[in-house]
């Protein structure tokens, strides 16, 4: 097996246009060309943005000779505002010429429009000797590609739709050739366990060159991502795989996907291969919960109800939580939580009930604290509750965001762990006063010391 041991390359984006100084168009084609650029392995190290000027292009051309590449996009217009072309080749001392080729694939392009060529467009078809073209497929102006003194300068139109076809069509594999190496990436998911506790277990194995295993920070939840290079994507993808494992073993349990899929996309993933339906009764997260597991195509086969059951009277009509317990313990408490899962499961009429009852804030109630919230899954036979004390999170959607994903995660830990299996659970007709926080809510309480420290 061959990693790929030949330095990577650095870049950087120049992007051409007035407009883009005087924010009156977003810069979406830098975030793009960053994004594919990470994806190809190419570093991008510098990002400018110069203005429809000579004087300044030369100067900003001049500075980014730092690069290997330099990806430069807009200004390849007709207009006498598009001066990418020129200005490059007078940096480059490089003479245009008129393209024979590409000046007919113009005069076709309007022919099929019906329309008359204006005479400036046939500017778009100057080139300089022995360059790369990239045919515009949706627009007039082809991109090309300067080799210099062992640069490469990439130019692209600026329209996105016309930059973006151009580049995942042929510039991405033109660098690639450049690069002789392929990357692979594996997206390992985490839910339940903090970006530093998560960095702590990996050691080491965040110190590689090559695979490289790196955490991000998401909301509430932690991303590894493990990247590979070698010369065949067989090899990369034998080693990001590989090294996936060695984290997913150093992490246990709270990764939950190899490949970036979404919690509630496993969640519903897993509803769906054991054939279970899973209803929702809610409160403090207002059907989120629902809202996250509908996001999902197909979920019409494993999610039937969801009720919103913010009041204490419906808790008791629609879920058929007694009033006892809602008077006893309270609308924030194990066991109501508990009673409205089975109350939702019963009413719906399939395997699984979820309930979630808290306080997401930003005032206390009942006299408990923001972030107190209980979690519970009925299977109708055992129930499974879980406390969050989540105060640490202080803003209302996040509390409501990490109640619902939580949820979510106890769906997939009770179907991980065969159906029925989940240890931890108490008999569905526990009586509610037998419900002691202290004896049945330990082993799922999770930690409020930062589980997630979130950007
Ligand atoms: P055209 O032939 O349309 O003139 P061009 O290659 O000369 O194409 P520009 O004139 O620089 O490109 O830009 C054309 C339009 O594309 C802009 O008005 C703007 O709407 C969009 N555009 C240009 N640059 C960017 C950018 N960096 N991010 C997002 N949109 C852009
Ligand atoms: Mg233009």
């Amino acid at each position: 097996m061959k990693l790929a041991n030949n330095p990577t390359k650095n870049g950087e984006i120049l992007c051409v246009g007035t407009e883009l100084l005087l924010g009156d168009i977003l810069n979406t084609n830098a975030q793009f060309l960053s994004r594919e650029a990470s994806k190809l392995g190419l570093n991008i190290y510098y990002e400018t943005v110069v203005g429809d000027n000579e004087d300044r292009l030369l100067k900003a051309l001049k500075t980014a000779e730092r690069s290997d590449i330099i990806l430069i996009c807009g200004g390849l217009g007709p207009t006498p505002d598009d001066i990418t072309r020129d200005t490059v080749a007078k940096a480059l001392g490089l003479p245009l010429h008129k393209d024979d080729g590409i000046l007919k694939e113009i005069e076709d392009y309007y022919r099929r429009q019906n329309r008359k060529m204006p005479k400036d467009v046939s500017r778009q078809a100057e080139i300089v000797p022995d360059c790369t073209v990239f045919q515009n497929r949706i627009g007039t102006a082809p991109g090309l590609a300067i080799q210099k003194d062992g640069r490469h300068y990439i130019l692209m139109p600026g329209p996105p739709r016309e930059l973006t076809r151009m580049f995942e069509h042929d510039i991405a594999p033109y660098l690639k050739k450049l690069f002789k190496r392929t990357l692979v990436s594996r997206d390992l998911m985490i839910f339940g366990m903090g970006e530093s506790e998560v960095a702590d277990k990996l050691g080491a194995l965040l110190d590689g060159k090559n695979p490289t295993v790196a955490t991000y920070a998401k909301l509430s939840e932690v991303l590894v991502r493990v990247t590979a290079a070698a010369e065949t994507q067989e090899d990369a993808e034998k080693v990001a795989d590989a090294t996936a494992k060695t984290v997913q073993k150093c992490l246990g349990d709270v990764v939950y996907s190899q490949n970036g899929e979404s919690l509630a996309f496993q969640t519903v993933s897993l509803l769906k291969q054991h054939c279970l339906t899973v209803a929702t009764a809610e409160s403090c997260t207002g059907g989120l919960l629902a809202s996250y597991l509908t996001d999902i195509s197909g979920a019409s086969a494993v999610f039937k109800t969801g009720i919103v059951s913010y009041a204490n009277e419906t808790k008791a009509r629609l879920l058929g939580v007694a009033p006892e317990t809602l008077n006893t313990f309270g609308a924030v408490s194990a066991q109501t939580a508990a009673a409205m899962a089975e109350g939702v499961r019963r009413s719906d009429g399939g395997n699984l009930g979820v309930g979630i009852t808290g306080v997401a804030g930003p005032e206390p109630s009942e006299g408990k604290p923001v972030g107190l919230v209980f979690v519970s899954l009925s299977d109708g036979k055992t129930v499974w509750i879980r406390k969050l004390s989540a105060a640490y999170l202080e803003d209302r959607e996040r509390v409501r965001h990490y109640a619902a994903l939580t949820a979510l995660d106890l769906i997939r830990r009770y179907i991980s762990a065969t159906p029925g299996n989940l240890s931890g659970g108490i008999p569905v007709d526990t009586p509610p006063e037998k419900i002691t926080p202290k004896e049945h809510l330990s082993d799922f309480e999770i930690s409020a010391k930062n589980p997630t420290e979130e950007r």
